[in-house]
């Protein structure tokens, strides 16, 4: 067959994570603890750590809620809960005297089918953020719930963040369709560390290009990066891209604040992890299963997120330090990519452990 389209090959490198590295600079700070890591989000909101939860229902509860948000993160409570679960925990949150202080994000995820009155409660609950949360948001049905939820979020002063996206085409679309009631949108497709959308379909795309080529884009969007950030070094990359925050759920799996109990094995110490679309979700909300693009895993057991969350601000103070900037803005604005070969990413990896393995590689250069 053939196919009548002028490119069908986009033959551009679409890099990751691990494709790139930041490029170091003049380190002009004395500690790199001094370094302000606050990152600004629409309609004057603002986060002390660039971090947010995802909206996953063995990440998000009211521990990690009140965890995130006392280190200055936002956090997005999940819709694999009934209206009323997440209106009491949006209520309880909002009434934290922190909360209100720091003027932090207590976002909730809502779906397509959401009626005006749920909106309506979910925002006289305290929410200051609605994230519609859909696979593919790239479809009508999202401008459709845009247009119909957005007005109540500008009378609250509540942001409206939409995803997932991964083109500049389609946040093109989502402008024409809906006007100005988006703030932010949540990119990309398919590089979750519970998702297997890319092995099912085929489609997707990596999470630190959508970031690149959106921020470069002429997009009015604020950008959340989400999906595989596995490392802070990898979330200062996000960063460094021009995301104003990353969404975090592996990173976060495991901790003592994510919903369920420690499972021991011998030993060993887990919790359950698990992707919004895994066999395991669904059924625990829809009686007819489909569409399935998530696994559902055991992950060690890593204890208080506080500390998950300071390793996270000590790599992005390092981050910004060691590229030579003083604070996260300035680095967002600034910082500089170098692209690194296959053996590089190698290089980056600890690899004091093949010595055990193989002497040889020492003896060699000895010889
Ligand atoms: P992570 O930080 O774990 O790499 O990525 C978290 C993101 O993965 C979530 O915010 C959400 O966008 C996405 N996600 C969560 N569960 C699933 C799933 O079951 N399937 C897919 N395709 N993506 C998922």
């Amino acid at each position: 067959m053939r196919k009548d389209v002028p490119m069908f090959f986009d033959e551009k490198v679409h890099v990751t994570f691990d494709d790139v590295l930041l490029a170091t600079g003049l380190c002009d700070v004395d500690s790199r603890s001094e370094i302000d890591l606050t990152t600004q989000l629409p309609k004057g909101y603002s986060l002390g750590l660039p971090v947010m939860t995802a909206a996953m229902d063995t990440i998000t509860s009211l521990d990690m809620a009140r965890a995130i948000v006392e280190e200055g993160g936002a956090v997005v409570h999940h819709r694999n809960q009934s209206v009323n679960a997440r209106v009491a925990m949006l209520r309880e949150l909002s009434e934290h005297p922190e909360v209100v202080e720091k003027r932090a994000i207590n976002g909730t995820a809502v779906g397509l089918g959401i009626d005006v009155e749920d909106v309506e409660r979910l925002l006289d609950a305290g929410a200051n953020l609605l994230c519609i949360e859909v696979a593919h948001a790239f479809m009508p049905a999202v401008a459709e719930t845009v247009n119909r939820i957005g007005p109540m979020c500008k009378q609250h002063e509540a942001l409206l963040m939409v995803g997932n996206f991964s083109s500049v085409k389609a946040t093109r679309w989502l402008r024409e369709e809906t006007d100005d009631l988006v703030d932010l949108v949540k990119v990309s497709q398919g590089g979750g560390s519970c998702c297997t959308t890319r092995i099912r379909t085929g489609i997707g795309k990596p999470t630190l290009q959508s970031v690149i080529d959106l921020v470069r884009s002429d997009t009015p969007y604020t950008v959340i990066a989400d999906g595989g950030i596995r490392t802070s070094g990898a979330l200062a990359k996000a960063l460094a891209a021009g995301a104003c925050a990353g969404m975090l759920g592996g990173m976060l799996s495991g901790t003592r604040e994510t919903p369920g109990e420690v499972i021991y094995q011998g030993e060993r110490a887990y919790k359950h992890f698990r992707g919004m679309a895994s066999r395991d979700a669904k059924e625990a909300v829809a009686d007819e299963i489909k569409n399935v693009e998530g696994i559902s895993t055991l992950v060690p057991y890593k204890g208080p997120v506080s500390q998950v969350l300071e390793q996270i601000r000590d790599g992005l103070q390092g981050s910004v330090a060691s590229t030579g900037f003083e604070n996260l803005r300035q680095f967002q604005q600034g910082a500089q990519f170098i692209r690194v070969s296959k053996s590089s990413q190698i290089e980056s990896l600890p690899h004091a452990e093949f010595l055990k393995k193989d002497p040889s590689y020492h003896q060699a250069a000895d010889a």
